[in-house]
């Protein structure tokens, strides 16, 4: 292995306190960081940095560390252009689209399904991506679940288990059926290739009670538990996901307040999807209120083809700024090190020694342009595990 110093660096985004202003970003201002193998090895000021075998000289430009996307569905086939069309012409959202997608995604060959997922992770890599969490829930069969986990675990290592995203078109009339083949043959079929399952709390999915009995008879089977919770109404699932300890309760776009307390006083992240109200023109996720209450917040892209079509991070970053009430810093900071605590992982999501050198450059003096400056390529480089891939 070869060491390698970035160096040149105006302003280093390490999300490590310590390290740098004593802000949750832990900023650096002119900074070098120095890469061994996968690793990051020192961080520090330019003037400090030891020797090195090589030297990248960043120009002047931001660094800061690889988004953390702990949300998104990338197995999937067919295309909702007509339905985001007719929706931007003034139609609702519900639940039930989803299975225009379950259709199209049965009906595709691995080879295609693969090909989609490679190109919108690579989509999101080039957007500055370096961890993205993805998952199943366009199948609902026992074989196509578990197909597309396979699919989804030979190109990421966070796979989620979503057999549980509306009940499947066959058990319509049954929904308890349905629930029993997500926590029996399917539960088992699905569980080599997952690390978390998920499920869709929501009315025209499933209610608390079916939630809490997938999410444990996941957890009995050593998968970790998230819940898509109270994205379109008032519901159970963020305290179902406190209840259970899950590591993450996605949307919380309707919350009491006592739900609220319950993430303040709890393990969970609040993780916002600002890119679903977005493209539903819904009402937006109020992260203030989460952050004033002292709730971890991340924001991931919810990438999917029918609620929210979007890879890119910046975009979420900007719209969180914008209209949910957050700060640049604290946008950015849920995009990396949030997105990490939503995945429980402390090796990426921050530039600190010892953790993954996954890192992006911006074309830019620090890391409020990704807000200041929307829709703009900003990412001009992506380092993943110690290599520069874009
Ligand atoms: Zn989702």
């Amino acid at each position: 292995m070869s060491s390698t110093v970035i160096t040149n660096i105006a302003s280093l985004v390490t999300n490590d306190p310590s390290l740098g202003d004593t802000t949750p970003l832990g900023l650096i201002q002119d900074a070098a960081l120095v890469v061994d193998g996968d690793r990051v090895v020192w961080i520090g000021e330019s003037s400090k940095a030891p020797a090195t075998d090589n030297r990248v000289d960043a120009g002047g430009r931001a660094v800061i560390p690889g988004f953390v996307d702990s949300h998104s569905h990338l197995v999937f086939a067919g295309d909702r252009t007509e339905e985001f069309n007719a929706r931007m012409s003034g139609r609702g959202y519900s639940a039930g689209g989803i299975r225009t997608t379950v259709a199209a995604t049965r009906a595709a060959t691995d080879v295609e399904l693969e090909a989609g997922l490679v190109r919108y992770l690579a989509e999101a890599l080039r957007q500055g991506t370096t961890t993205m969490e993805t998952k199943s829930g366009y199948g609902l069969t026992v074989e196509d679940e578990a197909r597309a986990l396979r699919i989804a675990a030979a190109h990421t290592d966070e796979v989620t288990y979503l057999g549980a995203h509306v009940v499947s078109p066959e058990h319509a009339d049954d929904p308890a059926a349905y629930v029993a083949l997500v926590t029996g043959e399917m539960l088992d079929a699905c569980t080599p290739y997952a690390r978390w399952i998920d499920v869709f709390c929501e009315k025209g999915a499933f209610d608390g009670d079916q939630a809490r009995a997938i999410l444990t008879a996941g957890r009995d089977r050593g998968l970790h538990p998230r819940i898509h919770a109270n994205q379109l109404s008032y519901g159970p699932g963020v305290q179902l996901a406190v209840e259970l300890d899950a590591a993450s309760a996605d949307h919380c776009t309707h919350l009491t307040d006592a739900d609220v307390d319950a993430l303040a006083n709890s393990r969970t992240v609040a993780t916002l999807l600002p890119g679903a109200e977005f493209s539903t023109r819904a009402q937006w996720p109020d992260a203030r209120r989460l952050l004033d209450a002292g709730a971890t917040v991340a924001l991931s892209t919810d990438c999917n083809p029918g609620s929210s079509f979007t890879s890119s991070v910046p975009f979420c970053i900007a719209l969180a700024v914008r209209d949910m009430g957050m700060t640049p810093d604290e946008a950015v900071w849920s995009a990396t090190a949030g997105g990490a605590r939503a995945l429980r992982r402390t090796d990426v999501g921050r530039l600190t020694p010892g953790a993954y050198a996954d890192l992006a450059v911006l074309d830019a003096p620090s890391h409020v342009h990704l807000a200041y400056r929307p829709g703009v390529p900003l990412v001009s480089e992506v380092w993943r595990r110690g290599v520069r891939v874009h």
